[in-house]
């Protein structure tokens, strides 16, 4: 079966800065893209500027995964672009918001919390760990993998318990945080990636890559049953009251 994937990134870091340019010349949406260049996904990207930010109806009723970067522009994400993915994830589409897309408006409507943490600049190293190893997320991964250099981001992370965390995250400088968490919302399945700051080549990472790989494969809307909602008539005939 292809997986239809949507790769979205606001690209607004690659335009404004000259080595986010240079370390992602196709942007960070062409990097993920590129992550997934296999024959069993079929990969469009779509950015902020688009119209409709590239994700009209049309677009998301075709997509089976949609993964997302965002970063300063949060905020200028349309209400009723954010209100259609959180839609579609009900009705069942994989949705991954990488690193800082924890704050973009349809994470934060899916979660209902602040997804607030503590963060810090300059460059320390990342220790993932594997926390659920029989997870088809950690699927090939070794106990742990490192990223050399990277912002840190700490807990707590105020979040809804998660149905599963997959990894967690210990910094150099002491910091912990919970890298890979997954939830259900409505048919809907979401994982939410932290690696991915723009000022470090963290997307050409052979292990970040697998991950984002296997969380599509997972995220992947399953065909599960037909529902009715709403008033409904009885199945069994029920006797005159
Ligand atoms: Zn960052």
């Amino acid at each position: 079966m292809t997986i239809r994937v949507t790769v979205w990134n606001e690209n607004v870091h690659e335009r404004k800065e000259p080595d986010v340019a240079d370390r992602y010349p196709e942007g960070i949406h062409g990097a993920v893209a590129d992550a997934l260049n296999a024959d069993k996904y079929n990969v469009r990207t779509a950015t902020l500027q688009q119209p409709d930010h590239g994700l009209p109806e049309s677009v998301l009723n075709q997509t089976d995964v949609l993964v997302w970067w965002s970063h300063c522009a949060n905020d200028e994400v349309d209400d009723d672009v954010a209100d259609r993915v959180v839609k579609r994830v009900h009705d069942g589409m994989g949705f991954i918001p990488l690193h800082s897309g924890k704050n973009s408006k349809p994470f934060k409507r899916l979660m209902g919390t602040t997804c607030r943490i503590k963060y810090r600049h300059g460059g320390e190293t990342e220790r993932i760990w594997v926390s659920d190893p029989g997870h088809q997320i950690a699927d090939g991964l070794d106990e742990y993998f490192e990223i050399p250099s990277t912002e840190m981001y700490g807990e707590p992370f105020d979040i809804p318990e998660p149905d599963r965390t997959v990894f967690i995250s210990w910094f150099e400088g002491g910091e912990v945080f919970r890298s890979g968490v997954c939830y259900r919302r409505g048919r809907g399945s979401i994982f939410a990636f932290r690696p991915g700051h723009e000022e470090y080549p963290i997307f050409y990472q052979k292990e970040v890559r697998k991950v984002i790989r296997n969380a599509v494969d997972w995220a992947a809307p399953k065909e599960g049953a037909t529902v009715r909602w709403g008033e409904v008539d009885s199945i069994n005939q029920l006797e005159e009251q």
